[in-house]
């Protein structure tokens, strides 16, 4: 062997030498990662729980988390980011102080996501997505329902702007309980009526407010159009025929006239809400 530590054969040994002069490492066996719920005192203290061990585990394991080089008398002098009290963090775990027992020893990880933040991120542009359903019923999980029950609303053959129009005129009708549905769909045209105790057997006893919803997000949709349309036809004046339904939507006589000027106008069909930009050919 050389100096070097290449071996005559010609295979790469280590050099005792520089091996002593590097602080020894503890290596994972393989790349783990775990979802960790951080406790932190006031002084600074960091640990957490595993809230979801990594697959290649057998058990779920119930040690202390520990974040790899961290003490709280190194807090101001830190450099990266430090879990707030509370917060979920996916973690890359560097150590397992005794891998062979799930339940005893620590976890000494590194941090990678903070998934609360990521969660606020993706519930405020949901609230974002959602608001004109959110200004009646502030619960997301109704208006995800709401958006998927309008969508199978539409797809049953209710036309939307028509749609809105009839959801919104029910809200002036007096539904508190199921014994008031017979009596108050009488009220409504009989090809509606059906509608009224489909959307009764959805709101849950709050009619006003669930009406008021779904018919508000139907009036968004109107607005943003609900899928990419293939065409509309100008059927002359301020008429244009949808290529992907053939229903006829009214545009505005601001917008149709910009269409005559030759201007580039966006159309909704008022029945199906494809969106498509329109010109006329010069
Ligand atoms: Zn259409």
């Amino acid at each position: 062997m050389n100096l070097l530590g290449i071996a005559e054969k010609g295979s790469i040994q280590p050099i005792p030498e520089a091996r002593g002069k590097e602080k020894p490492r503890p290596q994972p066996k393989e790349v783990e990662f775990i979802t960790v719920v951080f406790c932190r005192t006031d002084s600074n203290v960091i640990q957490g729980v595993v809230k979801q061990d990594s697959a290649k585990q057998p058990a779920q394991r119930t040690k202390i988390v520990f974040i790899f080089g961290y003490k709280p008398e190194k807090n101001s002098t830190w450099q990266g980011p430090l879990p707030l009290h509370e917060e979920e963090w996916l973690c890359h775990v560097i150590q397992d102080t005794l891998p062979e027992n799930p339940r005893k020893g620590v976890l000494k990880v590194r941090l990678i996501e903070n998934l609360t933040t990521k969660q606020k991120i993706a519930e405020e542009k949901e609230r974002h997505y959602f608001a004109p359903i959110l200004q009646h019923i502030n619960i997301l999980e109704t208006a995800r329902e709401i958006e998927k029950f309008a969508l199978q609303l539409l797809n049953d053959g209710l036309g939307l702007k028509h749609g809105f129009e009839i959801i919104k005129s029910f809200a002036s009708l007096n539904i508190k309980y199921g014994w008031d549905v017979s009596g108050e769909k009488a009220k409504v045209m009989p090809r509606h009526q059906e509608l009224v105790v489909k959307i009764w057997d959805n709101c849950e006893g709050c009619w006003q407010s669930y009406v008021s919803a779904l018919a508000a997000w139907l009036e968004h949709l109107c607005s943003v159009g609900l899928r990419e349309g293939s065409g509309f036809l100008h059927l002359g004046k301020r008429d244009f025929r949808c290529n992907n339904c053939h229903a006829t939507t009214r545009t505005s006589k601001d917008e149709s006239q910009k269409y005559v000027r030759g201007e580039k106008i966006t159309i909704v069909c008022e029945h199906c809400g494809a969106k498509c930009a329109v010109q006329k050919d010069s």
